[in-house]
């Protein structure tokens, strides 16, 4: 599993602060950096790999003491050289240090792995595990909640569905800690009877409280199919390829991993990328497109009903977004494959209203609903086509980089604008945004201590609380939440 963490609100611009004038609590980078640290401890890359690729680390950014452990595979291909002297060709690249700086630019990044098991390193096997022994700690796994129990509006507990096909409770001393993710979230919120009183209506769920906000804002990076391949890259050994034409090489690598769990079959993929800014994308248009997303009647790419709280907290997230596009160090596109790290368009997770309790939640992703995102898309492309043929990628090797879609039929601004729909995917497995934290009058679900609006004891800790998308992948960032809420969560016990 890949990490980075271009920062909840990045470094140079704080977008929760932004969106909480008042800002009771503080969420900045400079905030939420020792929560970062304490949330994943980084074993530095092996020497020879480090001098090999000249991979920098700067162990200010990452912590020590975390169960949860981020580390390189200890080998990389010869091939990664390239493309790291290509990204260095166009303007506005950065290389990056470290990154863990929380900054736009290309780098290494770590994996989630631990560097002494070899294995991935995540909550289950770094967290829970140990703990089993504590007797104020049960998990129930393969148990589902079907919702949170509310005495007027005091959450008390928590229904859920027993083995046999029954019901049963469990009641809170304190409070509820809902971290059910970005889809289930709002989904039990809502079933719970918290949730925009029009849905709840329509699925003949009683509102306790009238919540619009809950299920909405929902946002996902996308993946726009654009495909170049470099057949120079082949010409590179070792490769991945020699893996299935090399007998000899295939051995070696056989035998690393059995010996060690190191060697060739340890990576996932190469631990470089570019994470670039929007004045990185497209020099040229990176201020046009920001007036035209800060001049739009931005309510009319909502849907109709939308509530008028949800309009505003879009507005005002259009607006900070706008600010962010001008930014040489807020990311928008995910190299190398092309990934929307600044989505423009919201949708909604909301309950089923024909079978609230027995079906999944509808999730609507209402991608490229507003024409700035389609817009962004397209620069993406263009782009990404300057970097394969604009760059020395273009004469590595014998054969030219070969570009299999959109295809060299589709040219102009309108052709790729037509094109960029029939090859989005809508989701690159980072749901967010369901129960934000932003202001109630602004659409809000959770206030700054994640605790949600007008429920007694009922806080949100997963990835639906982020108001907006991280530039960045979102395992991190919501591990750097969940430290960042205990601590919040015991001061207030
Ligand atoms: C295929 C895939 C690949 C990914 N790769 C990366 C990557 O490389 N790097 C990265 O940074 N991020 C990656 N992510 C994203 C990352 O996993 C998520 O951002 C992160 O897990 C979000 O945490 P969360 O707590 O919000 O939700 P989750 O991790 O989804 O946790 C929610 C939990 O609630 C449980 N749940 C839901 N409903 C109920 C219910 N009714 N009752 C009881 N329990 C319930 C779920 O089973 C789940 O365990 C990936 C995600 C996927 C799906």
């Amino acid at each position: 599993m890949s990490l980075s963490r271009s920062s909840i609100f990045s470094v140079d611009y704080d977008r929760c602060g932004q969106l909480f004038p008042d800002n009771a609590q503080d969420w900045s980078w400079k905030e939420m950096l020792p929560y970062f640290k304490k949330g994943l401890t980084l074993t530095p890359p092996p020497a020879e790999l480090a001098k090999r690729f000249n991979i920098s680390t700067d162990t200010s950014y990452w912590g020590a003491d975390s169960p949860i452990k981020a580390s390189f595979p200890s080998y990389q291909y010869p091939g990664l050289d390239p493309l790291v002297s290509a990204f260095q060709e166009l303007p506005g690249v950065e290389m990056i240090s470290d990154s863990g700086a929380g900054r736009a630019g290309v780098y290494w990044y770590l994996t989630f792995m631990d560097p002494v098991k070899l294995e991935r390193s995540y909550a289950t096997n770094s967290h829970y595990s140990n703990h089993l022994d504590r007797p104020n700690y049960h998990l129930m796994a393969e148990t589902a909640v079907r919702r949170v129990l509310l005495e007027g509006t005091t959450a008390t507990g928590i229904e859920f569905y027993t083995e046999a096909g029954g019901v049963a409770t469990v009641k809170v001393s304190k409070e509820v800690l809902m971290a059910a993710g970005a889809v289930h979230t709002p989904k039990l919120l809502q079933l719970s009877g918290v949730g925009p009183k029009k849905v709840l209506d329509a699925a003949g769920i009683k509102t306790l409280v009238d919540l619009p906000g809950v299920g909405q804002n929902f946002q996902d990076h996308s993946n726009i199919a654009a495909a170049i391949s470099i057949p120079g890259l082949k010409e590179i050994h070792l490769n991945a390829e020699d893996l299935t034409t090399d007998a000899a090489f295939k051995q070696w690598a056989d035998d690393l991993w059995a010996a060690n769990r190191t060697g060739p079959h340890s990576i996932a993929y190469g631990n470089i990328a570019g994470w670039l800014p929007l004045t990185a994308i497209t020099p040229e248009r990176f201020a046009a497109l920001a007036n035209e997303l800060e001049t739009q009647d931005r309510a009319a790419y909502l849907a109709a009903d939308t509530y008028l709280t949800v309009t505003k907290g879009y507005a005002a997230q259009m607006k900070g977004l706008a600010v962010a596009m001008r930014s040489p160090n807020t990311v928008f596109a995910r190299r190398v494959e092309p990934i929307l790290k600044q989505p423009f368009s919201r949708g909604s997770v909301n309950i089923d209203p024909k079978n609230p309790f027995g079906a999944n939640p509808v999730v609507d992703y209402q991608s490229l609903s507003n024409p700035v995102e389609r817009a962004v898309l397209v620069e993406m492309v263009k782009w990404y086509r300057q970097f394969h043929f604009s760059t020395s990628l273009a004469t590595l090797g014998a054969l030219k980089p070969n570009e299999t879609s959109p295809g060299a039929d589709v040219v102009t601004d309108e052709q790729l604008a037509a094109w960029v729909p029939t090859a989005l995917t809508p989701t690159d497995y980072h749901p967010a945004g369901t129960a934000a934290m932003m202001p109630r009058k602004l659409g809000g679900v959770v206030d700054q201590t994640l605790r949600v609006y007008g429920v007694r004891s009922l806080r949100v800790i997963d990835a639906s609380i982020f108001p907006v998308l991280p530039g960045g992948n979102t395992c991190q960032p919501t591990y750097g939440v969940a430290e960042k809420a205990a601590d919040i969560s015991k001061s207030q016990a």
